[in-house]
């Protein structure tokens, strides 16, 4: 049999930390890379008679998420312990949501590529989102022989986000990942950095015969935070899971881990069941209530999303679907472009052209995202204007850019500086014509016999004559009345 006959199926289940400035239950910090074992106080660690109190800004984080996906809000939503013995979990349960979580049925609709110019829409179902605590961390290294525990991240705040199992490649799983990381980024709920791990995945695949209903046993590979990574481990598993029952073998539902060096995944242990939590309602915590003014409240409060803001780039400033997807990638970048179409004053496919071609190469050369770009909003405006006012012609102001990349001042600064300022003056670009005609009697004469295309080597000399400076408009529009 060959792959063709095989289906996959797949549900992700995505760890997201919400960027509050405590933790969930506690006041204690939640600030990455701090020492070992300096940010947990006493409720994080459960001692006893501590008594945890939610932090209402998780809840408001929690929501947001729900209402930008078009979920169900719990009117009344419950936290429950969840038990487990482990190092890193001091406290022997973590608590978290269970019968009732704070966010249901959502979805989100994902764009995947199925040709060269061709996007179909895929909506994938989001079953829940619930808030819930981290654990602290198992340190495997510099330790010799031993494990070292931090419990700086225990109590941090999570959503975990449980999607369907709508999700049928890898490609897909990536596609619905990245809309997933752009949204909490863009809603400032998270800080998406997922080399530190506020944001990672648990990937559930199983595959089908194609044409059969019944899903397969599932297995779960934990804590993958790479979106490469991801969809190695979903291609692997798909693999692995086709070789075993082909060869007469049964899927075991089990928990894996995957290996980046090796691109494989392997059996960490097997899957628990619900009830070997032992849920239940964690007494030390009210029911939490949210009131139809809450929420609307943060509805009107929600930003601009990705999709709207990149329909409005279409539809106000008269981009292409492609640069106002670019320009829309992140919320930062947005803000950039809009504010240097306002400040310029320049046509905004003008901006946008510059924005995604020069300054995004630039930046992704030097390793460097919008927010640290060397060329602020204001000081690429800055740019443009003068191009827009004509004292630079778009050929000098890729010169200008480059200087300014390299620090080297403003605009205005280096246009100065460099004496970059245009030539308009009329009587200028005649003499330079004349003298380039003068000089090249056999070209003039084999353009005068018909060889249309030597017009550009006028052309090139001309501006080369006046240093790149002259008007280009002006120059072609002379050089064809001297050459008629
Ligand atoms: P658990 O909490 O034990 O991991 P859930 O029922 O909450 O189990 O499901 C977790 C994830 O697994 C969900 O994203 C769901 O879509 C996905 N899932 C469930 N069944 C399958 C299956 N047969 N194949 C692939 N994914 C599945
Ligand atoms: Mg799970």
């Amino acid at each position: 049999m060959s792959h063709a006959d095989w289906e996959a199926v797949i549900g992700l289940e995505v760890h997201c930390q919400l960027s509050t400035n405590s933790k969930i239950f506690s006041g204690a910090a939640i600030a990455y890379g701090a020492e070992p074992n300096t940010q947990a106080c006493p409720i994080d660690l459960g001692m006893p008679g501590v008594l945890p109190v939610l932090n209402g800004d998780a809840v408001k984080k929690a929501v947001t998420f729900g209402l930008s996906v078009d979920a169900e809000i719990a009117r009344r939503c419950v936290f429950a312990r969840k038990h487990y013995f482990y190092p890193d979990l001091p406290k022997g349960y973590q608590i978290s949501q269970y019968e009732l979580p704070i966010v249901a049925n959502g979805h989100l609709d994902i764009e995947l590529e199925d040709g060269p110019n061709s996007v179909t829409v895929k909506r994938i179902g989001i079953t829940r989102a619930h808030m819930e605590e981290d654990a602290g961390k198992s340190l495997h290294e510099n330790f010799s022989g031993s494990t070292g525990i931090d419990l700086n991240r225990a109590g941090t705040p999570l959503i975990e986000i449980v999607s369907e199992p709508d999700i049928r490649s890898a490609a897909e799983a990536v596609a619905y990942l990245k809309k997933l990381h752009q949204l909490v980024v863009y809603l400032g709920i998270c800080d998406g950095n997922m080399q530190e791990g506020s944001f990672r995945c648990d990937a559930n695949v199983s595959v089908r015969r194609r044409g059969t209903e019944k899903f397969g046993t599932r297995t779960e590979t934990k804590n993958v935070n790479s979106f490469r990574y991801v969809e190695k481990a979903i291609e692997y598993e798909i693999e692995r899971q086709i070789e075993v029952i082909e060869a007469g073998g049964t899927i075991v539902q089990e928990t894996r881990l995957f290996n980046p060096d090796t691109g494989e995944t392997r059996a960490m242990r097997s899957k628990e069941n619900a009830n070997d939590y032992r849920y239940f309602p964690d007494p030390d915590l009210l029911p939490v209530v949210c009131t139809e003014d809450y929420i609307d409240a943060i509805r009107s409060s929600l930003p601009e999303l990705p999709e709207a803001k990149r329909a409005r780039f279409v539809s106000v400033f008269g981009l292409s679907d492609y640069d106002a997807k670019t320009l829309t990638s992140s919320r930062e970048l947005a803000a950039y472009y809009e504010a240097v179409v306002a400040a310029s004053g320049a046509e905004p496919k003008l901006c946008a052209n510059w924005i995604a071609t020069d300054l995004l190469g630039a930046l992704n050369k030097l390793g460097k995202d919008i927010g640290e770009s060397p060329i602020g909003a204001d000081a690429f405006a800055g740019l443009l204007k003068r191009m827009v006012d004509k004292t630079i012609s778009g050929k000098i102001a890729k010169d200008v850019f480059e200087a300014m990349l390299a620090g080297e001042g403003s605009a205005d600064d280096i246009i100065q500086a460099k004496g970059l300022v245009q030539i308009t003056d009329e009587s200028a670009i005649i003499a330079a014509i004349d003298d380039v005609i003068a000089k090249n009697p056999q070209q003039l004469a084999d353009f005068r016999a018909g060889k249309d295309r030597l017009f550009g080597f006028f052309v090139g000399q001309a501006m080369k004559a006046t240093q790149g400076k002259a008007n280009p408009d002006a120059l072609n529009r002379l050089l064809k009345e001297k050459l008629k």
